[in-house]
């Protein structure tokens, strides 16, 4: 028998007013997997994430995580049972320091031990963020905070991180660094899925990927096979 998905999508529709942004989108994530979505701007990358977490309503088909159907879950319970976003454009806390911002991220935890061993070992992943911990997240750079916004779901203890976009706007010295954590958190027993602009990368990072074209997924396969197929490097990577 085929394995449960930890994350599945059965046919998911989507809309913002009357624009269904999503026409039917389906997919599969398993435990301990990165799998990437790419796919050109207005695809339907972001909205498939925020659909998942509800903060999109999906008007049609079922979204089920670790067997349970999810669509009517409050985006904000969906945290406290493992499922964390990272949404586009970071959206951390400025005028709250770093710390503070970290422990915004486990604030439904009542382990106050385990949370202070979770601060450690996030400061241990990001180690600008330990120099930088009594600082607003205000007036981190661009790439800092977009390690504090990873840094501070990471304090739910997520089972899986939804990263939209974690690369945009950043120098591409930073963007690898992001993807090298990207990486080791994957390899402490974080399942990921990344949507990403950047498909070059995101494809070098997943085992799997999606691409997605005006709202439905078009192709799927192991990453490195979308790496190699010609009309994905001639549509998303740039040749
Ligand atoms: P990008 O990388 O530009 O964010 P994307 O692949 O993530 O692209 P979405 O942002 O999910 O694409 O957009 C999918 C479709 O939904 C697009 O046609 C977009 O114009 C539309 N859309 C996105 N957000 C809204 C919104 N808040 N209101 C109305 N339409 C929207």
């Amino acid at each position: 028998a085929e394995k449960t998905p930890i994350l599945e999508m059965r046919n998911v529709v989507s809309a913002y007013g009357r624009i269904q942004a999503l026409k039917g989108i389906s997919l599969k994530v398993y435990d301990g997997e990165i799998v990437s979505i790419i796919g050109a701007n207005g695809a339907g990358k972001s909205t498939t994430l925020m659909t998942i977490c509800n903060i999109v309503k999906a008007v049609q088909g079922d979204i089920l995580y670790r067997g349970e159907r999810i669509n009517n879950v409050n985006s904000d319970i969906l945290p406290t049972m493992g499922l964390c976003q990272v949404p586009e454009g970071r959206r951390i806390f400025p005028r709250l320091t770093v710390l503070e911002n970290l422990d915004m991220g486990a604030f439904f935890r009542t382990d106050a031990g385990g949370v202070k061993d979770d601060v450690e070992r996030v400061f241990d992943l990001f180690p600008k963020l330990r120099e930088r911990r009594k600082q607003l997240g205000g007036t981190l750079s661009g790439g800092e905070q977009q390690m504090l916004a990873m840094a501070r779901a990471l304090m739910s203890r997520p089972k899986v991180l939804l990263l939209d976009e974690p690369s945009m706007g950043l120098a591409p010295l930073l963007v690898k660094q992001i993807f090298d954590i990207v990486k080791m958190i994957n390899e402490q027993g974080v399942t990921v899925v990344l949507v990403e602009q950047n498909a070059n990368l995101a494809l070098q990072a997943a085992s799997r990927g999606y691409v997605l074209e005006t709202g439905n997924v078009v192709m799927e396969d192991d990453a490195k096979k979308l790496l190699a197929n010609p009309d994905i490097r001639k549509a998303y990577l740039g040749e």
